[in-house]
């Protein structure tokens, strides 16, 4: 069983996993990009009830289905929440051991930095990826 601890800039939030992903996939539309003031958003999904978060953490809701988790304190976006699935997406940049993610997708391509180029081999979705 995967197990994956992370957390927040200043410690304030963190939070375990206790079972493996659903996937792992990068995120390039322009909400993410905002949210986190990055590039791009690497997310490990994961069921609820499969993560257990601690510390004060705000949300902001980025668009009509999904809610994003940060830190009050520091600002660091450590998860994105769909309304409408039991799911969320712990950002890879918040754990402990970044080299736990390993990307099987990206998507929202068509929205991608023009600086960033995808050399990975990985399926690659101009926007939404077909559901699974
Ligand atoms: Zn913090
Ligand atoms: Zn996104």
């Amino acid at each position: 069983m995967t197990r994956m601890f992370g957390g927040c800039l200043c410690g304030a939030v963190r939070y375990e996993t206790h079972n493996a992903p659903l996937n792992m996939r990068v995120c390039h539309c322009t909400l993410c990009q905002k949210a986190i003031g990055a590039a791009f958003n690497a997310r490990a999904l994961f069921r609820i009830e499969d993560v257990s978060i601690s510390g004060d953490v705000a949300t902001f809701p980025s668009s009509e289905d999904l809610v994003r988790g940060f830190c009050p304190r520091c600002g660091a976006t450590v998860f994105s929440r769909p309304s409408s699935a039991s799911i969320m997406g712990l950002t890879a940049g918040s754990l402990d051991d970044p080299s736990a993610f390993a990307p099987d997708m990206h998507f929202w391509t068509a929205s991608k930095q023009l600086w960033v180029k995808l050399d990975d081999g990985l399926p690659q979705y101009p926007e939404a990826p077909p559901p699974a």
